[in-house]
C-alpha cells in the first residue's frame, strides 16, 4: 500500500461570506515509504497548501488523505497530535526557530511534546545536531547562526522526532546561494538514509 494517498483532494479557502477561493482541484496522488518527491509550480499554485494539508496543519479541506494508512480527514485532536509528534517533519522556508532559545533548547523544545524524559531529549538533541554538523554551536541563538545552520537546525529538530517522513516547504528559497548546497547535502544523506520525503 502507498504511504501516502492523496484522493480528490480539494481546498477552498473563504474570502467572504458568499465568495471562496479555490487553491486546489482533484489533486490525486500518492507515493512509497523511501521515496523523495519533489513539487514543482510557479508562486500561488498551490504547494504550500498541498503540504500543510499533508502535514496535518490544516484540516480544512474535501476529499481523502491516507498517511500510512490513516485517514488524516477524520483525526480526532488526540491523534493529530500524535500524528504531529511521531508521523510528519515539517522544515518551512522561514525556519520557525524561536529566537531567545538557544539551539539545543530549540530541538530539546519540539521534544518536550513527546514523553521523553528531559535527560534523554538533551541527548537525542545532542545527537542530532551533531550529525548535522552543528555541534560547536549548541549554545547559540538562532541569529548567531548562517541561514544554512538555521535551516540545519530546523532540520534536527524535526529529525529529533524520528518522524517517518519529512516535508520540506521551499527550504533554501530563503537562503544566499552559497548556502544552498549546504542544506541540499543534508537532504541528500537524509534521502540516501531511505527517510521518506517530499520537497518544494
Ligand atoms: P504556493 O505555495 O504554490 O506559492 P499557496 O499554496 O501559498 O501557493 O497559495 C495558493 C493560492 O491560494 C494562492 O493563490 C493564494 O493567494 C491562495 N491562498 C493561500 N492562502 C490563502 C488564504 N489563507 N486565504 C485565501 N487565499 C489563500
Ligand atoms: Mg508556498
Amino acid at each position: 500500500m502507498a504511504f501516502l494517498e492523496v484522493n480528490n483532494l480539494n481546498k477552498y479557502y473563504p474570502i467572504t461570506d458568499s465568495e471562496r477561493f479555490h487553491a486546489l482541484k482533484d489533486v490525486q496522488l500518492s507515493f512509497e515509504k523511501g521515496e523523495l518527491v519533489s513539487i514543482i509550480g510557479e508562486s500561488g499554485s498551490g504547494k504550500s497548501t498541498l503540504m500543510n494539508l499533508l502535514g496535518g496543519l490544516d484540516s480544512q479541506f474535501d476529499g481523502e488523505i491516507l498517511v500510512d494508512g490513516e485517514n488524516i480527514g477524520q483525526f480526532k485532536e488526540k491523534e493529530m497530535v500524535a500524528f504531529h509528534k511521531e508521523k510528519i517533519g515539517f522544515i518551512f522556508q522561514s525556519f520557525n526557530l524561536v529566537p531567545h532559545l538557544s539551539i539545543l533548547d530549540n530541538v530539546t523544545l519540539a521534544m518536550t511534546l513527546s514523553n521523553i524524559d528531559s535527560k534523554t531529549r538533551k541527548a537525542r538533541a545532542k545527537e542530532v545536531l551533531e550529525q548535522l554538523g552543528l555541534k560547536d554551536h549548541y549554545q547559540k541563538k538562532p541569529n548567531q547562526l548562517s541561514g544554512g545552520q538555521k535551516q540545519r537546525v530546523a532540520i534536527a529538530r524535526a529529525l529529533a522526532m524520528d518522524p517517518v517522513a519529512m516535508l520540506f516547504d521551499e527550504p533554501t528559497s530563503a537562503l544566499d546561494p552559497e548556502m544552498i548546497q549546504e542544506v541540499l547535502d543534508v537532504m541528500v544523506g537524509l534521502a540516501n538514509e531511505g527517510m521518506t520525503m517530499m520537497c518544494v
